[in-house]
């Protein structure tokens, strides 16, 4: 898989790839690791087959080229209070709005049941950030569901675990720590948004700039967890911005393999802002198909740390989700059992496991099941 001949002349911005594009895109697909600049070069200049090119190469050194995974799991929000008030998130209640709510153990044991016997492995479990819930209820949250229910919990977004420090007066370390010997799996990357002070500020100014969600993941790694690396664009970013959140996750993904002790990133997923029901909506142009699977195939260049890139059919649809394997995504993320953030924006596809599969051999490969960190799905 090349590109036959370096072309000539500058090219035409994102249609016609010139020589410098070309000798980038060589560099890569030889197996070298590309630069920030050369990746903001890629985004202003790549014609869109050749991008796909260089992203499969590098998908298929890390996974097997004839298959694609997914996992069935429930997105389980376990309560929609919040303090942070994102201007992005359509999702939240403030705490006092007696629409709000936690879910009570009954709710949670019922989701539980039926996640087994659909063949599910485990939660995706986030809420808002709560007040009013004590240190307690998480570590008993998680015993509840790992031990009693036998749920593989992929819970706690950097934010609801920065409150858990406040709430339990610990360091990052021993939180997550004692998060891990309650039964805790591993940790989502949910909150990232993009990784720049400028946007955070605009758009989350509560939760904190870049460093905090990157010093949770840090601590995350320490402790060996194993996590994801998100990243939530078209809310008024660069493209030189988008490189700056893709610089600082390979960075992290490098700290994290030096440290050899399992921990890091398992998988990189990244979708389009959603702007339906939120203070945005009609005011921040949507970001268009080809530029997701520009974002996805320049991600999974760039990214050459990362072992598994999720295809986001969740917010794209099926036939782009389908289209994105070709640009470098080897997964297919949840099957969607129940989703309720990206609902709330108006936005949100699910499908059942037959779909799935059918989704998947139709875009030319084989699926197959996975469990919440990538490995063969036990099937009950
Ligand atoms: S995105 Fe998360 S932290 Fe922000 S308001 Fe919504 S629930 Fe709260």
């Amino acid at each position: 898989m090349c590109l036959q001949a370096l072309p000539q002349g500058d090219g035409v911005p994102g249609q016609v790839s010139g020589r410098l594009t070309a000798e980038i895109l060589q560099r890569s697909i030889a197996g070298e690791r590309i630069h920030e600049a050369e990746a903001l070069h890629l985004f202003e200049m790549a014609a869109l087959p050749d991008l796909s090119l260089a992203a499969m190469a590098w998908r298929n050194w890390h996974n097997d080229p004839s298959k694609v995974s997914y996992v069935v799991d429930r997105n389980v929000n376990y309560t929609d209070i919040c303090n942070v008030y994102c201007t992005f998130c359509a999702f939240y209640h403030r705490p006092g709005d007696s629409r709000g709510y936690v879910l009570t153990r009954e709710q949670l044991q019922q989701k539980a049941e039926e996640t087994l016997a659909l063949g599910g492995s485990g939660f995706l479990l986030q809420g808002g950030v709560n007040p009013d819930l004590p240190w307690d209820y998480y570590l008993n949250l998680i015993r509840f569901l790992h031990h009693d229910l036998g749920i593989w919990v992929h819970g706690f977004s950097p934010v609801e675990i920065q409150m858990m420090a406040k709430l339990s007066g610990q360091s990052l370390l021993k939180t997550l720590g004692d998060l891990r010997d309650a039964g805790l799996g591993s940790i989502p990357g949910g909150g990232a948004e993009i990784l720049v002070e400028r946007i955070r500020t605009r758009i989350a100014p509560l939760k904190g700039g870049p460093d905090r969600w990157l010093e949770v993941m840090d601590a995350a790694h320490e402790v060996g967890f194993r996590t994801t690396g998100t990243m939530m664009y078209g809310i008024g970013e660069t493209l030189a911005e988008r490189v700056e959140h893709f610089r600082v996750l390979r960075e992290q993904q490098d700290r994290a393999n030096a440290r050899n002790n399992g921990g890091g990133h398992t998988a990189f997923a990244a979708w389009p802002f959603q702007s339906g029901n939120t203070v945005w909506a009609g005011k921040i142009p949507k970001p268009t198909d080809v530029e997701y699977l520009r974002t996805i195939s320049i991600a999974r260049i760039y990214l050459d740390n990362f072992t598994h890139m999720q295809s986001s059919w969740v917010t794209m649809g099926r036939k782009i989700g389908q289209l994105a394997l070709h640009y470098g995504c080897d997964d297919m993320g949840s099957l969607m059992l129940e989703e309720n953030v990206v609902s709330a924006t108006g936005t949100c596809y699910s499908v059942n496991r037959d779909e799935m599969n059918r989704m998947i051999r139709g875009a030319g490969f084989e699926p197959w099941q996975r469990d919440n960190v990538y490995g063969l799905a036990e099937m009950g």
